[in-house]
């Protein structure tokens, strides 16, 4: 029988499948499987939401003209270097489409974000995954996979899930060895919680650097990722080029108004994310206490590499209500939440090594 055909790369991909409910027999469920802030939206992005809700009726305004000024503003750069999409994951996929061709090869370590490749394989690229050393991205090794093919470079900084983080000197390093044609993007989606100083701001390698470009996103940090709002800041012609294969309106109005109102709101935001930066010491340590190894992370999640006890390990929390990220067969990321669920999963992770 004919039947309506697709591209075969479709063939690869795993199709979507809903994810168990996870509650303990008590009845308790924690969410520390998705990286979101775990604090309900403030009072003034929820009463900015509504006021918006109002206005519902008309269309977004396309290029966002207030939020791409405010993050201008914020940022101190030119409002032409600022390209929005849904989330930051979108902002990547336009990346890659505004790159993408047959033949075009797109490097990145390997574990790194789980967008990547599929996104990569959509837009019709090649990805050349350079593999991590311990848990940190190999420079090196990257650098040396870039090839008169290669048009992008993903580091993703600090990396998911690892949590694990690209230093300066070594970026410095490895920038200065990328040729110039090739664009390589910053994906700072944790960049808020990262406090070591021998991390660099993207955003400083971009303003030295004409083919640097960083992506941030609304939702870890300032809690709207059920709102899907990220961006990416680098020079005009990229930008631009990203600007052009946005889907129209892609950006909603509630999703502007609220990061807008996120925005006017970040001195409280950034106090929440203090609070998950000490909850994230408090858990490795507690990790750390009960005889496993965890990288130190600068992200709000720690990773636990359990290889062919990932699936054990991730089943043994969900029975105490807790539910984590695995990646089979390498190890299990597990988000930072309020310390009533943290201390639900250092108790399920007690549990489980005494087990062993
Ligand atoms: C969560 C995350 C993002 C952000 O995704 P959104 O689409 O903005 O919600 C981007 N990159 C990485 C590595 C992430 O972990």
């Amino acid at each position: 029988m004919l039947m309506p055909r697709f591209r075969a790369i479709l063939d690869t991909m795993p199709g979507y499948r809903p994810g168990k409910a996870v509650v303990s027999p008590d009845g308790r469920s924690y969410k520390l499987s998705s990286n979101e802030s775990p604090y309900d939206p403030l009072p003034s992005v929820v009463e900015a939401i509504a006021a918006g809700a109002r206005e519902i009726h008309r269309y977004p305004d396309p290029a966002a003209v207030r939020l791409v000024r405010a993050l201008a503003d914020r940022y101190d750069v030119p409002a032409e270097h600022i390209a929005l999409g849904p989330g930051s994951v979108t902002v990547t996929q336009q990346l890659l489409e505004a790159v993408g061709e047959p033949g075009v090869e797109v490097v990145y370590a390997w574990r790194s974000f789980e967008a990547y490749p599929l996104l990569a394989d959509l837009a019709g690229v090649t990805s050349v995954r350079v593999p991590l050393t311990g848990e940190e991205h190999d420079l090196e090794a990257m650098a040396e996979a870039i090839t008169e093919r290669t048009r992008l470079v993903l580091v993703c900084n600090p990396n998911n899930p690892t949590g694990t983080v690209v230093r300066r000197a070594q970026l410095t390093a490895f920038l200065d060895r990328v040729p110039a044609d090739v664009l390589v993007v910053l994906d700072e989606a944790y960049r808020e919680y990262v406090r070591d100083d021998d991390v660099p701001d993207g955003l400083d390698l971009y303003r030295e650097r004409p083919n640097v470009a960083v992506l941030r996103t609304f939702s870890k940090a300032y809690g709207l990722a059920g709102l899907r709002v990220g961006y990416l800041i680098a020079h005009e012609e990229i930008a631009s080029a990203v600007r052009k294969v946005t889907i129209p309106f892609a950006v909603n109005h509630i999703a502007q108004v609220a990061a807008l109102a996120s925005l006017a709101a970040e001195s409280e935001l950034l106090e929440r994310v203090d609070r998950v930066v000490k909850e994230r010491t408090r858990v490795r340590e507690a990790l750390l206490a009960q005889g496993w190894e965890v990288p130190p992370s600068e992200a709000n999640f720690v990773w636990l590499r359990l290889g062919d006890r990932t699936a054990a390990f991730s089943e043994a929390c969900a029975a105490e209500g807790v539910a984590v990220r695995p990646f089979h067969p390498e190890g299990v990321r597990i988000s930072i939440g309020d310390p009533e669920a943290n201390d639900a999963f250092i108790a399920a992770a007690e549990a489980f090594r005494r087990s062993l």
